[in-house]
């Protein structure tokens, strides 16, 4: 009887996208992922708790648009692996998904917890090693992973650590990074908002950078803004100096002078109530040193347009993003180096990436996990091939 040894293959990081090349990997290799903690506890945050896995859009094409560093890279990928495969991935491993009215796909269960444990309830053959990759060297045909408890020998290697971690092995293989930066960030402010902290304001139109704008929803917060628009404008700006400024339009085209004739007897603050919450038409005028109850037809043309450039053209100085507070990495591994088609190492045969640690990422919706689980599959078949 001939005995065939199968290839040892190390995943190091056991977040999504290491998982996603794991359970790919698992029937034909020997599969061991390391992490310096438990497996897939990254997941349970995701969505609010709800793990939002995926975004509701087919056509691939349209897909890579929805990621400000990465989109040319993963129009290879994705022509290869992208939503429906990841519906076909959870529905394998026993996990039903949904699509809300704004096209973020969750699980059935809205569980994260539910997610993580019918995925590592499908790594059956996956050997996990709780341990701190410190370092990985080659050594004739094998590379040697070095923990910070033992070493182990292993014929292929697949990096999966994230964002903001470990980038000092990597450089180490004689990879470069583009610096870390976080990205889908709520923003400092210079303005101390903490007065309105929880208001927040729907389908309003930023204005940013060299003529970007964007319509979304802001929260104002203790340090400044949040919310989905300011999400966005974090993620375009990831690589903009700090200060920069939005100037936000509140209330769109009106014809302010016209709303204040219709409105003369009435305070001015019940009168932009109209537009804007309440607590926030008191802050503005408390801003501006107008009395709350000035009637509409007390309001001069100076008065009306100073009111009208704070509604229409608000400006916000931005002087940082809120600290520990980022969802995704902007940065990481350079795609300069890296085999779009394999995710292999162009520098070091043998070693594959995958996930966040590469310089990709999306915006919120779920195009971010969308990221971990295709690169996960296309490392896997890049292992699968050589
Ligand atoms: C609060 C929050 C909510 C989010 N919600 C969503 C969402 O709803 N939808 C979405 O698409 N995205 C979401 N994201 C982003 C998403 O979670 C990440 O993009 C994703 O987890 C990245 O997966 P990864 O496998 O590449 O890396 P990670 O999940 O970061 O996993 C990397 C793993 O590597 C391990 N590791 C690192 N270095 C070493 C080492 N030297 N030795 C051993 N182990 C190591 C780490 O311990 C970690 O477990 C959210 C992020 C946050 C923070």
């Amino acid at each position: 009887m001939v005995l065939e040894l199968k290839s040892k293959i190390a995943i190091i990081g056991a977040g999504p996208a290491g998982c996603t090349c794991a359970y790919y990997l698992q029937n034909e290799f020997e599969v061991t992922l390391f992490d310096i903690a438990s497996p897939l506890r990254t997941i349970l945050p995701t969505g609010g708790g709800r793990c939002n896995l995926a975004y509701g859009e087919y056509d691939f094409r349209e897909l890579v648009k929805n990621y400000p560093r990465g989109e040319k890279f993963l129009y290879s990928v994705f022509s290869r692996f992208s939503t429906a495969d990841t519906i076909s991935l959870f529905d394998e491993i026993g996990v039903d998904t949904y699509m809300q009215d704004d096209f973020r796909i969750f699980p059935t269960s809205n569980s994260s917890a539910d997610v993580r444990n019918k995925f590592l309830d499908a790594l059956k053959q996956v050997r996990f090693i709780k341990e701190k990759v410190l370092r990985v060297d080659r050594v004739n045909y094998l590379f040697k992973v070095v923990t910070d408890m033992a070493s182990y020998n292993f014929d292929k290697i697949v990096i999966a650590t994230g964002g903001h971690a470990s980038y000092n092995l990597i450089k180490y293989l004689g990879h470069k990074i583009v610096d870390p930066v976080p990205a889908l960030v709520a923003l400092k402010t210079n303005e101390d908002f903490s007065s309105v902290a929880g208001v927040a304001l729907k389908s309003v139109r930023a204005e940013f950078g060299s003529k970007k704008s964007l319509v979304g929803d802001i929260l104002f917060t203790h340090k400044g803004v949040s919310g989905p628009l300011i999400y966005k404008i974090s993620s375009l700006m990831a690589k903009e100096a700090f200060p920069y400024n939005i100037y936000i339009d509140f209330v769109g085209d009106i014809d302010f002078q016209d709303v204040l004739n219709k409105n003369s007897h009435k305070d001015i603050k019940n009168i932009l109530a109209e537009f804007i919450p309440k607590s926030f038409a008191e802050f503005v005028l408390t801003k501006l040193h107008i009395a709350m109850d000035l009637k509409g037809h007390k309001i001069n043309a100076q008065i009306r347009d100073k009111i009208l450039n704070q509604l229409q053209n608000y400006q916000v100085q931005v002087v940082a993003p809120v600290k520990d507070g980022e969802v995704v990495t902007c940065g990481g591994v350079s795609l300069d180096e890296i085999n779009p088609k394999t995710l292999e190492s162009k520098l070091q045969q043998g070693i594959y990436f995958c996930g966040e640690v590469l310089d990709i990422d999306g915006f919120c919706g779920g195009f971010n996990l969308q990221n971990c689980w295709s690169t996960g599959y296309i490392a896997a078949k890049g292992v699968m091939q050589s």
